[in-house]
């Protein structure tokens, strides 16, 4: 039994990070959900890390994606590129037995794309695979009550997107998902350096300015980075300091469109749910829970207490794992896409 055990795979699709589980190994895979594909061979030729290194600098017949670009898959065939090559690296696709696969995914996938992700990892070597929806997985890696009849909202700022949910019961009772997230952050600082200081910026760039210096809210001492870039007025390269009040102040829209989706997911609950939330507060994973200050800003905007969890990138990765060694108890949760 145990050796059949090992046989499960557990994956977390998301826009900018997939990872992978394996019963009785933990995690095996953690890398960028990046895929680089050349067009003369049309092979991927690499993923994740390697393949990220590579955005944005490519010859002409190479090209570096992000197939999951808005919580929807955009570019389908590299999705299944790379799920094989995943499959291949963790050496599941050719034992004697052929591994049961969970994946957890956006709520914006579409049937369709279901069957795409289920056929691939079907040709990489998975004997079957069945679907949960990203917020369930999460709130059950962060140990939420899921199944009693109470209120738990969980607030999920990822790559692409955030997807706020409230569950009761095992299910999904109301989720809003909007396509402003940890991308579209990036963005307005790119917008941002563009406008006031004429510098162009790549999103690698853009990337590490929000970690090392992005708040959503004041933080003490206030800080500073240099940034290199394009100079727009010369076209020549140009180096210059920005601090963390300049970068907030970029990030104010996209930071408020999170909090005007949370608050309409609010009005929209149910009130016996609501009072639910209003009582034990509101859960924040995600990469985006990460910024600085994410959940003052959160609890100031709804007055709701929001727990950040302690690992943020890992509650959907988590939470698969707990379902794979409990498959029973969470059979009713899981969909099987035929
Ligand atoms: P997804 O589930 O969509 O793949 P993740 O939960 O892995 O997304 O989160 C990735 C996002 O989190 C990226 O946009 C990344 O820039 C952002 N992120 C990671 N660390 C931090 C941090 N310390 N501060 C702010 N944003 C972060
Ligand atoms: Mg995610």
């Amino acid at each position: 039994m145990r050796f059949l055990e090992r046989h499960k795979v557990g994956i977390d699709l998301g826009t900018a990070n997939t990872l992978v589980y394996m019963q009785g190994k933990g995690i095996v895979y953690n890398e960028p959900t990046v895929v680089a594909i050349n067009d003369r061979v049309k092979r991927a030729i690499a993923i994740g890390r390697e393949a990220k290194k590579m955005l944005g600098k490519t010859p002409p017949y190479v090209r570096a994606v992000r197939p999951l670009k808005d919580g929807v898959i955009t570019e389908v065939e590299e999705v299944e590129q790379m799920l094989h090559l995943i499959m291949q690296k963790i050496g599941v696709s050719r034992g004697i037995f052929r591994p049961t696969v969970l994946i957890a995914i956006p709520s914006g996938i579409t049937l369709v794309e279901k069957r795409a992700v289920r056929d691939s990892l079907i040709k990489a070597g998975a004997r079957d695979v069945h679907f949960v929806p990203q917020p369930v997985a999460a709130a059950i890696g962060e140990d939420l009550p899921i199944n009693l009849p109470h209120g738990n909202m969980i607030i999920d700022i990822g790559g692409g997107t955030t997807e706020v949910a409230v569950i009761s019961l095992g299910g999904v009772v109301r989720c809003t998902s909007v396509r402003t997230a940890g991308d579209e952050m990036n963005e307005a600082i790119i917008d941002y350096l563009k406008s006031k200081y004429k510098l162009s910026i790549g999103e690698i760039t853009a990337e590490e300015i929000k970690i090392k210096i992005g708040s959503a809210a004041p933080i003490d001492p206030e800080e500073t980075i240099e940034v290199k870039g394009l100079d727009l007025s010369v076209n020549l390269p140009k180096t210059i300091t920005v601090n963390s009040k300049e970068i907030r102040e970029a990030l104010q829209k996209p930071i408020s469109e999170i909090v005007s989706a949370v608050k309409k997911t609010l009005e929209i609950t149910p009130p016996q749910l609501a009072s639910d939330i209003i009582e034990t507060g509101i859960t924040l994973v995600g990469g985006g829970a990460l910024l600085r200050g994410m959940d003052a800003a959160l609890s100031r905007e709804t007055g709701l207490k929001i727990k950040r969890s302690k690992n943020p990138l890992f509650s959907v990765i988590n939470g698969i794992g707990k379902m794979l060694s409990n498959f029973a108890k969470y059979r009713e949760l899981v969909e099987k896409t035929s």
